[in-house]
């Protein structure tokens, strides 16, 4: 009984709990109509027929001449760095998710932390060469939130140095910078299609390149190190499933759309929380084409009043989730804790002061005004 009355409690206000996200989904019988023909085919992995549709249509809409899917966006990331045969260090950022430093980790590879800058929360390119050694043999950026690294100065140093480029672009599906798809910049980018993120297919992924010679690796890795009868290298399996693929050619028909809804929210909090003082939110030049990934808020707790923590417990109290990310620091987890080299104390102080509030396509604007009122009220 107690069980029962517990599912309708809402905690004391009340309110309508308001997630974090939610995945987008489209039509239910869109869905039945795109997996129908696998009672025909009977093809339900390994490049099916949805597969490579999808495939081709992720090509086209990220405007790059190579993409290969995967079954999630970390598997990409851990057959991006296996299929360039990196050895060595790997200048990255701790202020991102736990994958993109465990397949650093996981490959063999040993990270090296620069800090992040504090308009964007990227990796900051002017710390990037005082970490370079005889070492180094790779930078993996995060385009976090889906603002965009400094590419420019990046490829500048890692042509100069001649080290790969690895982006970690799992936020930045849609986002483009002077015109161009992040899917363009570096050696080979990761894209994660997981539930919670701007596109997804349950769980995927995909890296995109523009160098053709890459791919042949990239497959092998992907599907255990196959050519033919032979295995010639250790791969592992990370293959995109053909249900998955449906999801994928389904969502991707309504992503601009969704980008819009996400677009008015996130305009919707700027307004409102313009006047907030102590409360920061993210801004990028009009050299960035958005997708609205996530919304950040950076607290000052000498202006605000509260700290990041408190507002958390403020907004929990209201019934609405929002997500300390990326918080620890990945450089600050148990497992990697004074392990690696390198100096992090503005992605300390951000990780400490950030929070994501709510974001996605089908938060109703009047949530958008509840939340914002209550970090106004402070009660
Ligand atoms: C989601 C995410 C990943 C991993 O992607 P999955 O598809 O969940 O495996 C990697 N890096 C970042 C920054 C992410 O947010």
């Amino acid at each position: 009984m107690i069980e029962i009355l517990s599912l309708f409690y809402l905690g004391d206000s009340m309110e309508e709990k308001i997630l974090v996200t939610q995945s987008s989904m489209p039509p239910y019988e869109e869905y039945i109509e795109e997996i129908k023909e696998l009672w025909d085919s009977k093809w339900l992995t390994n490049c099916g027929n949805l597969h490579n549709k999808l495939q081709s249509n992720l090509q086209q809409h990220l405007n790059v001449s190579n993409v290969e899917l995967f079954t999630n966006g970390h598997l990409a990331l851990m057959v991006a760095l296996k299929s360039l045969g990196l050895k060595g260090e790997v200048i990255t950022t701790p202020f991102t998710f736990a994958s993109t430093t465990n397949a650093i980790v996981d490959c063999g590879l040993t990270p090296v932390f620069c800090d992040i800058n504090e308009f964007d929360y990227t990796i900051d390119a002017d710390k990037i060469e005082a970490l370079v050694t005889d070492q180094t043999c790779a930078i993996v950026p995060v385009h976090v939130y889906g603002a965009v690294c400094d590419v420019e100065k990046i490829e500048r140093i890692a042509k100069k140095h001649n080290l790969k480029v690895i982006y970690d672009s799992a936020h930045a599906f849609g986002v483009s910078y002077k015109g161009k798809n992040v899917s363009t910049f570096g050696d080979i980018s990761m894209f994660s299609f997981h539930a919670t993120k701007v596109f997804n297919t349950i769980e995927g992924g995909c890296l995109s390149f523009n160098d053709e010679t890459l791919k042949q690796k990239i497959m092998q890795y992907r599907n255990f190190g196959l050519n033919g009868e032979q295995v010639e290298v250790c791969g592992i399996n990370a293959k995109m499933n053909e249900f998955q693929s449906a999801m994928g050619l389904c969502n991707l028909r309504h992503n601009q759309e969704e980008i819009a809804k996400r677009k008015l929210i996130s305009d919707c909090y700027d307004n409102l929380l313009a006047g907030v003082k102590g409360i920061k939110f993210l801004t990028l030049p009009d050299s960035i084409v958005r997708n609205y990934a996530y919304y950040p808020i950076l607290i000052d707790q000498s202006v605000y009043g509260l700290n990041r923590d408190e507002v958390a417990g403020l907004l929990e109290k209201h019934n609405i989730f929002a997500r300390k990310y990326f918080y620890p620091l990945t450089n600050e987890f148990d497992v990697y804790r004074d392990k690696f080299n390198g100096k992090t104390p503005i992605a300390s102080k951000v990780s400490k002061n950030i929070l994501c509030l709510p974001m996605f396509a089908d938060l109703s604007i009047d949530n958008v005004k509840h939340i914002v009122d209550v970090l106004i009220a402070k009660k």
